[in-house]
């Protein structure tokens, strides 16, 4: 990205601000200038400038000093923010308002964070595109023409166009990397349970998990650790400390079922030249397989699928959000509202889900995929006796354009081939940008054993400046 006045990282930002270069509102102003200027990404689905602006103003005045102090972030639309709109991307909930903070918001509020807005997202996270999303898709900084990649979409737009510093989403089955991927930025999914579920609106409640863009590895690495850490509020809530050693020579492997049957060859060769340059730091690149890995995107689509059924029941127009204005009776109440309140992809998806979970299916479906899930997890956990982590694709694609895909939603799924069974497995994923093919970004996945995230972060960092590639932006 070229250098225009948005594209600083936090130690930079942080330096300025102490020497009294720069002040937080001064760049919370030209973050939001730059935001306004590029409305035409629809990246935002909410602008919270005068919030933002009195956060800024609080840190420059002192009160607010950590890590993150006066660090503009993007928020995801389905991560709540006390006191401003949760939409999900969804008809559903346009006009609610989140009534608390959600607990990795709170840690980045107690951090001096500043939070400019909530991203544009499909909606309740399903999707690869960010066209699912009432709001309209948002639109990819390198080539507007072309998806953001989702359902993070908004997030990625906006850190990789510099309309935010760093931003958080959340991630079901790749909808961190996915847009990483696309959009040319670092996506980081952590270990299930890492960080707090409190305050994401749940899609599929044994998947989701909240997570970090950025446009550095360090960044990344710097949201992360403020929102990571047990949340008694989140009974899933991992309380084993992160596991982080000196760096030392590792044995990573380079997965075969990931790499081989229609690969595009120039995002195989972009992966290749990330193993070497990790061969090149010392470390040993090895084969390695995961044998059910081919099952992980139908095992994916039938859990989550269940889940959010289940999940999304809540909806009916009595407590949240909205509400058919024309039913006589209680129960067209709750049909109309649904009716009108989801689009076509949510419906799909509590339609399957409702069939997969049905008594005479039961079985069939759902009990096969957990089946599935398990041995997804154990060829994982046999994969870890003999590497410390695993490298492949993030996406087997480039952002394609828009429309493209919508109206064949298989091919749609496909396109999170390498990423869904690291959410089966609960393991951290992160990706980065390592190519490009025609000017878009080619994503590599580093995947690892449970809360190692900070040695995939290192490795990322040891080779990301050798293989990152060059980015230009629509705007430039
Ligand atoms: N694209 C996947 C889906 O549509 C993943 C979404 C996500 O991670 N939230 O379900």
């Amino acid at each position: 990205m070229a250098d225009h006045p948005t594209t600083g990282d936090i130690p930079t930002l942080r330096a300025q601000r102490e020497s009294g270069a720069q002040t937080a509102r001064a760049v919370v102003d030209r973050y939001l200038e730059r935001l306004q200027a590029r409305r035409d990404l629809n990246s935002y689905v909410l602008v919270a400038e005068d919030d933002a602006r009195t956060a800024a103003e609080d840190v420059d005045a002192g009160n607010r000093p950590g890590p993150l102090a006066g660090v503009p972030l993007a928020i995801k639309d389905n991560i709540l923010v006390e006191g401003q709109p949760c939409t999900c991307g969804s008809r559903m909930l346009d006009g609610w308002v989140a009534p608390y903070d959600a607990t990795a918001v709170a840690r980045l509020r107690a951090a001096g964070a500043v939070f400019l807005g909530k991203t544009n997202c499909d909606e309740f996270g399903m999707g690869s595109s960010n066209e699912n999303s009432y709001f309209g898709p948002a639109k990819n900084p390198i080539d507007p023409s072309r998806v953001t990649g989702g359902s993070s979409g908004g997030s990625a737009a906006a850190v990789a166009d510099g309309q935010a510093m760093a931003a958080i989403g959340s991630d079901t089955g790749g909808s961190i990397r996915l847009p990483a991927s696309y959009c040319g930025v670092i996506g980081l999914k952590p270990t299930y349970g890492a960080v707090s579920r409190w305050g994401l609106v749940a899609f599929a409640s044994s998947l989701d998990q909240i997570g970090v863009l950025a446009r550095t590895v360090d960044d990344a690495r710097s949201v992360f650790h403020v929102i990571r850490g047990h949340d008694p509020r989140d009974a899933t809530s991992r309380t084993d400390p992160p596991i982080h050693e000196e760096t030392r020579p590792r044995r990573i492997g380079l997965l075969r079922e990931y790499l081989e049957e229609g690969l595009d060859p120039d995002i195989r060769a972009a992966v290749l030249k990330v193993a070497d340059a990790l061969k090149e730091q010392g470390h040993d690149i090895v084969d390695a397989s995961l044998p059910s890995a081919r099952y992980a995107l139908q095992t994916y689509y039938i859990i989550c699928c269940a889940e959010a059924s289940s999940n999304l029941a809540r909806y009916d127009g009595v407590k949240y959000g909205y509400r058919t204005g024309n039913a006589a009776e209680l129960i067209d109440m709750f049909e109309q509202t649904r009716d009108q309140g989801f689009g076509d992809e949510v419906k799909r998806r509590i339609l399957l889900g409702s069939y997969v979970l049905s008594a005479g299916y039961f079985d069939q479906y759902y009990g096969t995929a957990q089946r599935m899930r398990q041995a997804i997890i154990s060829d994982y956990t046999r994969a870890f006796v003999e590497v410390d982590c695993l490298l492949t694709p993030t996406a087997p694609n480039c952002a394609f354009p828009i429309g493209e895909k919508l109206d064949d939603p298989l091919t749609m799924y496909l396109v999170d081939v390498y990423t869904t069974s690291v959410n089966l497995a609960g393991l951290p994923g992160l990706s980065f940008p390592c190519g490009a093919i025609g000017g878009l970004p080619i994503g590599a996945q580093l995947i690892g054993r449970p809360m190692e995230e900070d040695l995939l972060l290192d490795l990322a960092g040891q080779v990301y400046e050798s293989v990152r590639p060059t980015i230009t932006l629509a705007s430039e």
